[in-house]
């Protein structure tokens, strides 16, 4: 059996778009001139940089082209009553596969903390009622009381598998929509197992990238601590987290990503699927004239009842 030599960086070529900001990497034979996640026509192409920054591991293709396409047209299907219309008879047209860079974040959370914890207590009260008769009578009930305690303490914790955007062609937030990811199917990056994908560099800065992971670390630590908190109820919930033993590893992630164009004058809808899991992602476009009419409907009801209450 002949060897299959892997694709050698002189067979590779950048394509840059001008408008998002995303680097992507592709096989001369498949590079696009469109760009797959802002469909701007605006990419350019030249040669790969070198100092390229090699990603730790990756995760490979589960949901075909085929299946994709069928999840976006069913999920534009099911959009919700106040889609634009001309958005709901679109069909997705740009569609590519593309290894998306992202960073896989994990750290020790020291925090310390302070809350007001709330015990709650039964008390039974005496109070003067009428009765039946119209006798004043004197009755007992039980009263659910709180007792307000301070709180403060430490907490350490692991944080792990925090997952943010290193592309500019796609935010953390789109990314959140398709994730999670099933991390234990993770293989050691190499060269072949994205050949014959697009590829992308990571179009983010690192401080941004860290910004953006410490921010999801915390918010995860506040949910753990609000878990973690004793008594019925607690308020006034503070912490200062310090991390440490922090992990920081690129991934390519597998995402497909499609372009709707739905109307001359408006930009082409991003929606993304996740290439492992299938889940789709996208923010629909709300048509203004339904909504307008939902909130007439809804005054219209309102003045209805009010005119046929103030008529008895
Ligand atoms: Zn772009």
């Amino acid at each position: 059996m002949p060897d299959v030599a892997a694709p050698t960086t002189t067979e590779l070529r950048e394509i840059k778009c001008q408008s998002c900001g995303s680097t992507l990497v592709a096989q001369r034979s498949m590079l696009a001139t469109i760009c797959p996640y802002c469909a701007s026509p605006s990419v350019i192409q030249r040669p790969p940089s070198q100092d390229r920054p090699t990603p730790e591991f990756t995760i490979g293709f589960e949901i075909d082209h085929t299946k994709a396409t069928h999840l976006v047209k069913q999920w534009i299907g099911d959009a919700h009553f106040f889609t634009r219309s001309d958005f709901k008879r679109s069909a997705p047209d740009l569609i590519h596969g593309v290894y998306l860079p992202a960073y896989l974040y994990g750290a020790v959370a020291d925090s310390s903390y302070s809350a007001s914890i709330g015990e709650n207590y039964t008390e039974t009260e005496t109070y003067t009622t009428t009765d039946a008769n119209g006798k004043t009578v004197t009755r007992t009930r039980t009263v659910t009381k709180t007792e307000w305690r301070k709180l403060h303490g430490q907490h350490s914790c692991y944080v792990v598998d925090v997952v943010v955007t290193a592309s500019k062609g796609v935010t953390n937030e789109a990314l959140e929509a398709i994730e999670p990811f099933d991390l234990r199917a993770l293989r050691r990056f190499t060269p072949a197992l994205v050949s014959g994908w697009l590829a992308e560099e990571p179009s983010r800065g690192q401080n941004e990238c860290f910004q953006m992971a410490h921010n999801e670390t915390v918010a995860k630590v506040g949910n753990q601590l609000k878990q973690f908190m004793p008594g019925d109820s607690y308020t006034n919930l503070q912490f200062q987290s310090q991390l440490s033993r922090e992990v920081i590893d690129l991934v390519l992630f597998p995402i497909w990503s499609f372009a709707v164009r739905y109307a001359e004058d408006k930009p082409p809808v991003q929606i993304l699927v996740n290439g492992q899991t299938g889940r789709v992602g996208g923010q629909v476009p709300t048509s203004a004239w339904k909504v307008t009419f939902a909130v007439l409907t809804v005054l219209l009801l309102i003045g209805f009842i009010i005119v046929l209450f103030a008529s008895q």
